[in-house]
């Protein structure tokens, strides 16, 4: 019997031993390809030697200082590195612990930044159905996973959601994309207006939806048409790329591929890269100087923001991933492993849909592929698929449809920058091993 919680009595699941390169070893010595980097976590796998040697030499010097007492380099050195490869507007780096935190940070400041403007009506946050923000009452409360939300609906502050960019099931029978990215654009300008546009605070979206609905990227031309809405409105738009970010998508940041910049921008998972615990939130010279000109700090904190053994970690994933130049790597290897998984399942009568940008992929799974019906939730094939994926030696991200149809169950891939040519066979052998498994 266990006490750690949560651990279901009859889990099945292996204890982790040790980690190396892309894999990861159980007690019984049994490997495991980790395809999907944990949770997109895991992006420069699990023995990279400098960022061992960074947080070892970290520890032994500095340990932790309270950011309330005192400034550490690590923390400094990580933000000016951040802010150097950041989208132009971004100047300011608040160091936090992993991506939920990161978010509760960004509300906060776009509330108090238009406070200290004097536009104290500014309270209504705009997010996407089907999202997910992270689990702590601020961000659960953003993020639109009905599923996630449903326990704790009495607890959550009252924020709108508008569709998500899915062209996979959104798009309609004659509409070019171009045409769907300005519609589905046109729900965050109707919300606002609905709202009342001096009312509404900020507008919240993953660049590339991770977590529910599976490595979803916008169309061409969404988010410069909701940057456009944005400011027409005075709305901060805040990003979200706690898993998507950090090189994963084949640029160091994710609103890179669509040259938006936003005014707040949220990172975690890849910073870290399962090192240590991390996140970030950066925002624009603009946002900053109104706390700076106005009260003077922001209203907010947390024990370790800033912690320098996080920080160090941090600075040597980062200048690994930059001095390796590891986003163009992923733009290579992201292409083969398209190529891979549409060779393998193109023809596949129950995958609707192969997507992704970098190494950041997703596979659809329905009943019907020419309906998109999804399967029945009761067959339950993303847990057989994760079960049959880790018999198998692969660890991967399967989720499971919602019970309204609006969509399948799915598989999100997000290996580590370092997967080779041969390693991206394994994982496609054993993904398509694992989910012939699930629907026999
Ligand atoms: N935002 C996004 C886009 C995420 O994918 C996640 C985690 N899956 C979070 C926020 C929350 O991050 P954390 O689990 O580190 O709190």
């Amino acid at each position: 019997m266990s006490h750690i919680f949560p651990r279901h009595s009859k889990s099945t699941l292996p204890m982790a031993a040790s980690g190396e390169g892309c894999y990861l070893i159980d007690t019984n010595g049994k490997r495991y390809f980790d395809g999907s980097g944990g949770a997109a976590v895991s992006c420069l796998g699990h023995s990279n030697a400098r960022v061992i040697k960074a947080i070892q030499d970290q520890v032994q010097t500095l340990a932790f200082a309270h950011t309330g007492f005192m400034h550490s380099q690590p923390a400094e050195q990580l933000a000016d590195l951040l802010i150097k490869h950041a989208p132009a507007p971004l100047d300011r780096v608040y160091l936090v612990s992993g991506g939920s935190e990161a978010i509760e940070a960004a509300l906060k400041l776009s509330r108090q930044a238009h406070l200290e403007r004097g536009q104290s009506a500014r309270k209504h946050i705009i997010a996407r159905q089907q999202s997910y923000h992270g689990n702590t009452l601020g961000a659960l409360a953003t993020g639109g996973n009905a599923w996630r939300r449903a326990q704790f609906d009495p607890l959550l502050i009252n924020i709108s959601h508008i569709s998500p960019c899915y062209e996979y099931i959104l798009r309609q029978d004659g509409e070019t994309a171009a045409q769907y990215a300005l519609r589905a654009a046109q729900e965050l300008e109707d919300e606002i207006l609905r709202l009342g546009p001096d009312t509404v605070m900020a507008f919240v979206a993953e660049p590339v939806v991770g977590a529910t609905l599976g490595a979803v990227p916008a169309v061409a031309g969404y988010f410069k048409r909701i940057r456009e809405i944005c400011d027409l409105y005075g709305v901060h738009l805040i990003l979200d790329e706690v898993m998507c970010g950090m090189g994963r998508t084949g640029h160091l940041f994710a609103c890179d591929h669509d040259a938006v910049a936003p005014d707040i921008l949220t990172i975690a998972k890849g910073l870290g890269a399962g090192y240590q615990p991390i996140g970030a939130m950066l925002c624009s010279a603009e946002i900053y100087s109104a706390i700076e000109t106005g009260t003077g700090f922001f209203q907010h904190g947390h024990t370790y923001v800033g912690h320098p053994v996080a920080a160090a970690a941090a600075l040597a994933v980062v200048s690994e991933i930059i001095e390796n130049d590891l986003p163009r790597r992923v733009q290579a290897m992201g292409a083969k492993l398209h190529t891979a998984l549409v060779a393998e399942f193109g023809d596949h009568p129950h995958i609707g849909d192969i997507r992704g940008r970098g190494l950041f992929a997703g596979i659809e799974l329905v009943k019907d592929r020419t309906t998109k019906t999804p399967f029945d939730p009761a067959r339950g094939i993303a847990g057989r698929i994760k079960k049959h994926a880790l018999e198998a030696g692969l660890i991967c991200y399967p989720m499971p449809g919602t019970r309204d149809g609006q969509r399948g169950d799915h598989v999100l891939l997000a290996p580590p920058f370092i997967i080779s040519d041969t390693q991206i066979d394994e994982v496609v052998t054993k993904l398509s091993h694992a989910i012939g498994a699930a629907l026999a």
